[in-house]
C-alpha cells in the first residue's frame, strides 16, 4: 500500500492532494493497530491459553443459551422446563473396580446420566493409580466429571471365595469422594448441590434423578431387587399435624428396625448437609449391614427425610446385580497366550 502511493506520489509531485491522502493512511494505520492492541487486551489477555479458549467456550455458550432462551420464549415453553443452568448441581459418586464387565457397567450408566442436566460424575477406582481404560472412558463420555483413585487395603478386600456380605465394598472410594468434595467447596460456605451415592451395577432411571434434585436434608425413596425382596422402601405416613409426609420406619426383609433401613441407592444427600457435617463418612467398621444406617444416623433424624417418589410408592432404581462374566475359555486361550482382547479394549 505504502509502496503504491510514494509510486503515485512521484508521478503527481505536483498535486497536494497525495499528501493529504498518505496522511490519513498513516494515521488510520496508526489507530487501526492501537485499536486492535486495546481489543485483544480484553480479560482474556492476563489468563493463559488454556483458560483463555476455556472461557471463549463460556461466552460461546452463554450467548448460546441466550439464544435458546429467546426461542424458548417465543414458543410460550415456561422456563422451568429450560432453566438448566440454574438447577443444583448433582454429584454422583461411584466406586468401581476392574473386572471384565467394569466397561459395560460404566456404559450403562453413562447412556442414562448423558440425560440428566446439571450433573458431576465422581468416580473413583478401587486401585493405586486411575486406568487407561477409566480415563478414556470419561475423556470421551461427554460427562462433567472427576477422576479419582483410592485402593481399599488387602485385609479388606473381598476374596472370589467370600461370600458378598462379608466385608462392605466401595467404601473408601466413597470417602475419597466426598473429601474431593470438602476441598472443592472449602471456602464456600452454603454450596448448592446433591450428592449420590451410585454403586456402578446398579439400574438408575431418568427419573430418579428429577426426584433428587431439590433435597434440602435427606431424601429417600424405594429401591427395588434388593435384600431377598422386590422391593425395599420407607414407610410413609400422613404428619400428625397435618403438615404433609413423612417417614416412620422401613419396609424391608431383613432388620426393618435399622435406624436406616436403605440400600446405598435409596437416598440422596443436600451437598451443604454434608459438608457442614465434617465428620459425615462411611465407616469400614460399621456392623454387618449397617454401613448405610450409620452413616445417615450422623446426618439426618427419620423425621427429617424427604420422601420422594410419589411417596415412597415408585421403583426408579434396581439394585440389579451383573453376573460375574465366564472366562473359562479366556483362561485357557491366555495360557496358550492367544488372548481375544489383545490389541482391543472390552
Ligand atoms: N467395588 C469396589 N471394589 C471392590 C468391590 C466393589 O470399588 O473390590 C465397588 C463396585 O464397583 C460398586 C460398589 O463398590 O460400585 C459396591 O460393590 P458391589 O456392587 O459388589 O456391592 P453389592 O451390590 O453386593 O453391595
Ligand atoms: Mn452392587
Amino acid at each position: 500500500m505504502v509502496y503504491f502511493n510514494l509510486y503515485f506520489l512521484k508521478r503527481r509531485a505536483r498535486k497536494w492532494w497525495p499528501y493529504l491522502a498518505i496522511l490519513l493512511l498513516l494515521i488510520i494505520g496508526y489507530y487501526e493497530g492501537v485499536f486492535h492492541q486495546f481489543s485483544s487486551s480484553s480479560v482474556l489477555d492476563s489468563v493463559d491459553d488454556q483458560s483463555r479458549s476455556t472461557m471463549k467456550e463460556v461466552f460461546a455458550l452463554q450467548r448460546q443459551v441466550r439464544l435458546l432462551r429467546s426461542v424458548l420464549k417465543s414458543y410460550s415453553i415456561p422456563e422451568r422446563e429450560y432453566s438448566d443452568v440454574l438447577l443444583p448441581t448433582i454429584y454422583v459418586i461411584t466406586p468401581t473396580y476392574a473386572r471384565p464387565v467394569q466397561k459395560a457397567e460404566l456404559t450403562r450408566l453413562k447412556t442414562v446420566f448423558l440425560h440428566v442436566p446439571a450433573l458431576h460424575w465422581i468416580v473413583v477406582e478401587d486401585a493405586s493409580q486411575n486406568s487407561q481404560l477409566v480415563s478414556n472412558f470419561l475423556k470421551s463420555s461427554g460427562l462433567t466429571y472427576t477422576h479419582l483413585h483410592q485402593p481399599t487395603p488387602d485385609e479388606w478386600k473381598l476374596k472370589d471365595s467370600d461370600p458378598n456380605w462379608r466385608k462392605p465394598r466401595g467404601v473408601l472410594q466413597r470417602n475419597a469422594g466426598i473429601k474431593w468434595l470438602r476441598r472443592k467447596f472449602m471456602q464456600e460456605s452454603n454450596p448448592r448441590g446433591v450428592v449420590y451415592f451410585a454403586d456402578d451395577d446398579n439400574t438408575y432411571s431418568i427419573e430418579l434423578f428429577q426426584e433428587m434434585r431439590h433435597t434440602q436434608t435427606v431424601s429417600v425413596w424405594p429401591v427395588g431387587l434388593v435384600g431377598d425382596v422386590m422391593v425395599e422402601r420407607p414407610q410413609v405416613s400422613v404428619h400428625p399435624k397435618g403438615e404433609g409426609h413423612q417417614v416412620t420406619g422401613w419396609l424391608t426383609g431383613w432388620k426393618p428396625n435399622r435406624p436406616f433401613a436403605t440400600d446405598m441407592a435409596g437416598f440422596a444427600v443436600n451437598l451443604a448437609l454434608l459438608l457442614k457435617k465434617s465428620k459425615a463418612e462411611f465407616s469400614l467398621s460399621s456392623q454387618r449391614g449397617f454401613l448405610e444406617s450409620d452413616f445417615l444416623g450422623n446426618l439426618v433424624k427419620l423425621n427429617n427425610l424427604e420422601p420422594k417418589a410419589e411417596l415412597c410408592t415408585m421403583v426408579y432404581v434396581w439394585h440389579t446385580r451383573t453376573e460375574k462374566a465366564n472366562m473359562k475359555h479366556e483362561e485357557r486361550l491366555r495360557r496358550a497366550g492367544k488372548p481375544t482382547d489383545e490389541g482391543i479394549e472390552v
